[in-house]
């Protein structure tokens, strides 16, 4: 059995998803269902035996104790964190408790768990921390993209929290032995994505023909990849990675913020079934021809990082992973799920999967 904290958020959801179609080992998910958390992604696997969920909180040191105790997995993959840079800016104290106090509290429950495992077992275990190249900073347009090696610079409360636990978690390898790996991958988009951010915001809003805000002038760059390809990296380095090592993921896809909303509104020009027929702007009523005349530019974000360049060569070379989407599959899929799920959508932008929640598993 494998332990996956956040398995209900966006990569998390993905991840166990893909493990269950491509392995038989149950997985135990532990998520604590913050607005991020949504087993309506899991719906797939309601009744699979594969799958135990439990709603609980990665700071609970005895809910872990027991939850070891009870599975005796054989790796931890942690997903679990606050993840949205505006609401770090708002509110950056749930992301020190969470990224860095949770992180710790769970990386003393494995310790004493996998202090006690046979020799045998101690040796093949793994803990896997799934972390982001917001870590590295940002750089000017002509540095090198970041390496594993790149001095950590984090800028924003967010990035400073993931810092703190990879940090940790390369001090419990150093000196505890406990055999760590971390991955550090660029902003990931598709299916189950929460509208908060960037890709989903935009299809979400063009449909309802709502304005499509940019930050300063969309000049912002970031390296993307197709979530089923950083879920396939992850098991990647889990089955091969050199325990106290560290991967970074990413698809050689850098792109400005304003290319990529420009991207997603031509899809929505040929796919959307509004698109063909002319979008009507939700405030004015007003008749527009195409989905990119809804574009806003917005007030920049404090301290917004300029660009974000991922380097994963080492993944490819050592472990011999590649990403199997280009940039231009993979978002075309992306907007052709959220066509096909308006259902998904529409429960997540009016809370109802909560009520999901609450009848399937009586919690809330
Ligand atoms: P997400 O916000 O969609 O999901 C996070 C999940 O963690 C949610 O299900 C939430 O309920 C759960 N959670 C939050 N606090 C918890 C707590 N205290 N105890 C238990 N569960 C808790 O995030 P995501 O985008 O799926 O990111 C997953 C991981 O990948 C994060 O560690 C993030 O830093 C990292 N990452 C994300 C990206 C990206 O582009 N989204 C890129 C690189 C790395």
């Amino acid at each position: 059995m494998i332990f996956v904290t956040g398995g209900a958020g966006f990569i998390g959801s993905n991840f166990v998803l893909q493990w269950c179609s491509n392995t038989d080992e149950t997985v135990l998910n532990l998520d604590a269902l913050t607005y991020a958390g949504n087993l309506a992604n899991l719906q797939s696997l309601e009744q699979s035996p594969q799958h135990r969920f439990v709603q609980g909180d990665i700071r609970d040191t005895e809910l872990l104790k027991q939850l070891f105790a009870e599975h005796k997995p054989r790796a931890v993959l942690h997903f679990a964190a606050e993840s949205h840079v505006d609401r770090s800016i708002i509110g950056p104290e749930a992301f020190v408790e969470t990224n860095v106090v949770g992180t710790f509290r769970l990386l003393e429950a494995t310790r004493a768990y996998w202090n006690g495992l046979e020799a045998a077992d101690k040796a093949a275990f793994r803990f896997l921390h799934v972390s982001t190249d917001e870590v590295y900073g940002t750089l000017g347009p002509n540095d090198p993209a970041f390496s594993e090696t790149t001095p950590y610079a984090p800028n924003s409360p967010y990035s400073a929290s993931k810092a703190g636990s990879d940090h940790m978690v390369r001090a419990y390898h150093h000196t505890y032995g406990l055999p760590v790996l971390t991955t550090n991958c660029s902003n990931n988009y598709g299916p189950y994505h929460f509208p908060e951010k960037l890709i989903p915001l935009m299809i979400v809003n063009a449909l309802a023909g709502k304005p499509l805000p940019v930050y300063g002038d969309g000049q912002q760059i970031r390296d993307w990849l197709y979530v089923e390809d950083h879920c396939a990296a992850i098991r990647r380095v889990l089955d091969a990675g050199t325990p106290g090592e560290t991967y970074n993921v990413g698809g050689w896809n850098e792109k400005a913020n304003i290319d990529i909303v420009q991207t997603v509104c031509a899809l929505l020009d040929e796919l959307a079934p509004a698109g063909k027929r002319g979008v009507r702007h939700a405030k004015t009523g007003e008749s527009l021809t195409h989905y990119a005349e809804l574009i806003a530019f917005v007030t920049d974000r404090p301290g917004h990082d300029r660009r974000y360049a991922i380097d994963a060569r080492k993944l490819e070379r050592e472990l011999g992973w590649k990403p199997a989407e280009t940039f231009e599959t993979g978002i075309r899929k992306t907007v052709q799920w959220y066509l096909a799920n308006q259902d998904w959508v529409t429960g997540v932008l009016d809370g109802s999967y909560r009520d999901w929640v609450q009848t399937q598993y009586g919690a809330k």
